[in-house]
């Protein structure tokens, strides 16, 4: 490593340092802003992170054995771990009493939960495969205590594709959790190769939506957003996300399997708002683009996204507007981002009551086989 990404590296211990030592909004008594009324309609928060204590171990095992491969994650881990500055991972571990008081304090009827990033995608295929088994029947149990606050989505390792196809038909079927969580590259691979295609094919099959959530970008792209502390929620999230999922589009994979669902969190990743020139570019990209629409049909008719971390009224009215309203769900991504004021701003949103009971409520309740 050198000394630039030493001295980031310390940037960003520091900042999640600062970051540990807020208070949380809202869970404490006399807070500075109210919860939110009751609503007509259920507040349901989409993506909603969660992780084991087996996994945040294995995490720690691994960067300490290697850190530098990693210097993406490694820099997550340092804004989870309490010991590295950052302090996410108890109320990530938590779900009970902690996590229900905060969703109570913000109005939150129900959370969608999703292992968090990079979950069990940086292990080799047995570690990975049995870490993602294990954190989906702790969900499950968490789900079956609390079936009308928690909905959960299995962790797969697509290290093995055939045991993640597996593990989502245990997941859908037995576990009866709700879909499918992928925290983006896997060791630098994207599921747009077809040898992750039976993880498709399984999803399909059980109509197990698959969210994928950011972590940073692969290796081979990581470099400059290190270079220049762009790797996270400013930049390199959303461009991992958003190549990711223009990848799975170029690929054909919604040609090969059309009922496919996939969920994308803030905002879309910017994909909404490029959407004309995405569709402009399209018909003259490369010969062997094997997508047979452009990139919007598959948008409006394959994928749904959240506004996880943007609770802006501007970006969902556009996101309806470009999308949808049917493709439009409400979250909150706590515990990273846990603000009640956003609950009030999202309330207040400028859109007629039927459209903010499909944004808060009754698309996830579709999209995930809640009701
Ligand atoms: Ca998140």
């Amino acid at each position: 490593m050198d000394a630039g990404r030493r001295q980031f590296f310390r940037v960003a211990a520091a900042g999640a340092a600062a970051l540990a030592a807020r208070p949380v909004r809202g869970v404490q008594r006399g807070g500075e802003t109210p919860a939110p009324a009751p609503a007509a309609y259920k507040r349901i928060a989409a993506e909603e992170a969660w992780g084991t204590a087996e996994l945040f171990a294995e995490w720690k095992r691994v960067l300490d054995a290697n850190p530098p491969d990693e210097p993406g994650f490694a820099a997550l881990w340092r804004n989870l771990d309490p010991a590295g500055g950052g302090g996410f991972t108890p109320r990530l571990m938590d779900l009970g009493a902690g996590r229900l008081d905060a969703m109570d304090a913000a109005g939150i009827d129900m959370q969608v939960l999703m292992l968090t990033a990079p979950g069990v995608q940086v292990f080799d295929a047995d570690r990975g495969t049995a870490l993602a088994a294990d954190s989906n029947d702790q969900l499950a149990d968490a789900c079956r205590r609390y079936p009308d606050r928690f909905a959960g989505l299995a962790a797969v390792a697509p290290q093995d594709p055939g045991r993640a196809a597996a593990e989502i038909e245990r997941g859908r079927n037995t576990l009866g959790l709700k879909g499918v969580i992928v925290n983006s590259h896997t060791k630098g691979e994207y599921l747009a190769d077809t040898k992750f295609w039976e993880i498709f094919e399984a999803a399909e099959a059980l109509d197990a939506p698959i969210y994928i959530h950011p972590r940073s970008p692969s290796p081979d792209m990581l470099g400059p957003f290190v270079d220049y502390d762009l790797l996270r929620g400013d930049l390199g999230f959303g461009v991992e996300v958003a190549f990711h999922t223009q990848a799975i589009i170029n690929a054909g994979v919604f040609d090969r399997f059309p009922d496919l669902k996939l969920v994308i969190g803030h905002g879309g990743e910017g994909i909404p708002y490029n959407l004309y020139r995405i569709d402009r570019t399209h018909p003259v990209r490369r010969p062997d683009d094997r997508a047979a629409n452009p990139p919007s049909y598959y948008m409006r008719r394959n994928v749904y996204i959240t506004n996880s971390g943007v609770a802006w009224a501007p970006m969902v009215e556009f996101a309806q507007r470009v999308l949808g309203v049917d493709r439009v769900l409400y979250a909150m991504d706590y515990p990273y981002q846990y603000d009640v004021e956003e609950v009030h701003a999202m309330d207040a949103l400028p859109i007629s009551y039927e459209d903010k009971k499909k944004f808060f409520q009754t698309n996830a309740e579709t999209v995930f086989h809640l009701v």
